[in-house]
């Protein structure tokens, strides 16, 4: 995956009196159902096809509502050994698709004109602007008391990184008192933004496959829900750029420790970017009970 964390941290009802837990575990999540009634083709592979994310119910219409986007987007590349089965991935918003195949080819231009249009930037009155680079790059801040254009505006964004980290969320049904968001903006257009919470503690992972978080709790001030970059801006620093702007100005006065992030549900990558990011080889995560409400 070529993604870095996604959300939700998980809220364990009851957990086990055990010394590790898996952070992956099920039971934690509330989509599942849907996911392992629509699993049975998956093929194993990484990068999602249109034709995964088609839906019976898709109209041109409505087409990416985001029931139907993420039911349909359970599943992943679909090798089902069709002849002229010529996959291809687009540049632009990532999304693998038969090329060819009118459906296939419909999908994506649906789901890549939505892409298009999440990530473009009108320049916003009462901007809150967090950090500024010479480069003319910055990085703006909403808060849950932020104007609501804002927030729909970073609900677009969820949208479009659901699709990549195969999660649905809206913003609402995840926004916290404590939240904070941070977009990048670079020549009108967003590249990438982080979603952050307080949080009072954090656990260890201890182990990454299958991953595995101490029951041992550790310092942690500020949780790492969902970091998305687009993919034409990654590898440039600038989730860096985000987490360091995240320390810098999330809490008021305060410079957060880069040993005081705890992350939830990394990806391949998420994790090596918290271990490079930490400077170090473990790092924590965070549950839902670890948020400060
Ligand atoms: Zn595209």
């Amino acid at each position: 995956m070529d993604f870095l964390f996604s959300s939700p941290p998980k809220a364990p009802e009851d957990l086990p009196q055990m010394k590790y837990y898996p952070i992956f575990d099920r039971r934690w999540q509330t989509t599942v159902k849907d996911k392992e009634k629509s699993n049975q083709t998956i093929s194993g592979g990484k990068a999602k096809s249109a034709s995964s994310l088609r839906s019976k119910k898709m109209t041109r219409a409505k087409p990416y509502s985001r029931k139907q986007l993420f039911k349909s987007s359970d599943q992943y590349f679909l090798d089902l050994g069709q002849k002229d089965f010529d996959p291809q991935r687009c540049k632009v918003c990532n999304m693998i698709f038969s090329s060819g195949e009118l459906v296939d080819e419909r999908t994506h231009e649906e789901y890549h004109d939505m892409f298009i249009n999440s990530l473009k930037y009108r320049e916003w009155k009462n901007e809150d602007i967090a950090a500024n680079f010479d480069d003319g790059a910055r990085i703006l801040r909403v808060l849950p008391s932020s104007p609501h254009f804002m927030h729909k505006k970073i609900d677009e964004l969820y949208k479009v990184s659901d699709l990549e980290l195969n999660i649905n969320q809206d913003l609402k049904s995840t926004m916290k008192s404590c939240s904070a968001y941070f977009i990048y903006i670079t020549s009108k257009r967003i590249a990438g933004f982080v979603d952050v919470v307080r949080v009072n503690a954090a656990n260890w992972l201890v182990q990454e496959d299958p991953p595995m978080a101490s029951t041992e709790e550790v310092p942690a001030t500020c949780g790492v829900a969902r970091i998305w970059i687009h993919p034409k801006f990654r590898r440039k620093g600038i989730a860096t750029r985000l987490l360091d702007t995240v320390r810098h100005s999330f809490i008021p006065g305060e410079v957060i420790d880069k040993r005081q992030l705890a992350f939830s549900d990394p990806t391949a990558i998420g994790k090596d970017f918290a271990k490079s990011y930490t400077q170090s080889n473990k790092f924590s995560i965070y549950l839902h009970s670890h948020i400060v409400e």
